[in-house]
């Protein structure tokens, strides 16, 4: 069991800002932006790789919430979401979690 299904369990805390019957949205615990939010289907889903076409609907419901929580966290001047897949981009909980990040200048490209 990875680390965000005991988020959405409550099985440990976490800084939740949005719930809803398919996903779940909370702060990073280690932000690298003012505003630094993981947003994650609840559906136990490991990356973008392992999407299925079932799956269209949610990804899209997600970004609904993304775009939803730029406006709450007044992030109109721009806002980035990112997805780490696998080894070599760096992830390293493997459930499908958005970065949503904003509230300072991002460069590009990224790291
Ligand atoms: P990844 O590197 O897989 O794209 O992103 C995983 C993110 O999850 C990291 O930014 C990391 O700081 C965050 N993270 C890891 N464990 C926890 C946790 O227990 N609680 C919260 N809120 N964030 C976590």
């Amino acid at each position: 069991m990875t680390i965000f299904k005991k988020i959405i369990d409550r099985e440990i805390p976490a800084d939740i800002v949005y719930e809803d019957e398919e996903c779940l949205a909370f702060r990073d615990i280690n932000p690298q932006a003012p505003v630094h939010l993981l947003v994650i289907p609840k559906k136990e889903i490991s990356a973008v790789d392992a999407l299925s076409p079932e799956d269209k609907t949610l990804v899209g419901h997600i970004f609904l919430v993304i775009q939803q929580l730029a406006k709450e966290f007044s992030l109109e001047d721009g806002f980035r979401v990112v997805t780490n897949n696998g080894l070599l981009a760096g992830q390293t909980v493997p459930h499908l979690h958005f970065h949503l990040l904003g509230g300072r200048p991002l460069l590009w490209p990224p790291g």
